[in-house]
């Protein structure tokens, strides 16, 4: 049926990257455009770090491997939350870590944690879009899901009645 995924076809996996750090991994090359996998879980109101944001109060929490793909501000794969297809923007080499922007899906995530993409785009401290800098959000304007696209445009809106006012 489909397409297989890298992850079906073992091109990647979880691996214990130290102190029990689980990371989806790139076992053999991955191009540009690949699926890596496709998101799949159970719908909870409730948001953890292994939840992904599907709409404004609800979230995914998602299943190996992509519970375990981490975080980079200058990602190699995107996650398209409406199909839940995870797909390399880059060419990925065996023994990489597959990598997401978080600040593409979540709002305001659970919790915060100290980035180290070690990408020369690095925002730092991760909390979510809500706490990106205007043009680190203008950035991945692009890249946004549509939950956390709305949330960006009703900040413009907020900002554009204050400014009225004023
Ligand atoms: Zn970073």
């Amino acid at each position: 049926m489909g397409v297989k995924t890298a992850f079906q076809l073992e091109k990647a996996g979880i691996k214990n990257i130290g102190k029990n750090f689980l990371s989806f991994q790139a076992f053999e090359a991955i191009s540009v455009g690949e699926l890596v996998d496709v998101m799949r879980g159970n719908v909870v109101k409730q948001k953890s770090r292994f939840t992904v944001q599907i709409s404004k109060n609800l979230h995914m929490d998602v299943v190996e491997p992509i519970k375990y793909t981490n975080h980079s501000c200058n990602p190699n794969c995107k996650l398209d939350v409406k199909t839940g297809q995870l797909t390399a923007v880059k060419a990925i080499k065996p023994g990489q870590n597959i990598t997401f922007d978080y600040c593409t899906t979540e709002y305001e995530m659970e919790e915060h944690f100290k980035c180290n993409c070690e990408s020369d785009k690095c925002r730092g401290f991760i909390q979510g879009f809500k706490y990106l800098k205007p043009n680190e959000k203008k950035l991945i304007l692009p890249k946004l899901s549509e939950c956390i696209k709305e949330n960006y445009l009703n900040e413009e809106d907020e900002r554009v009645s204050i400014k009225s006012v004023e």
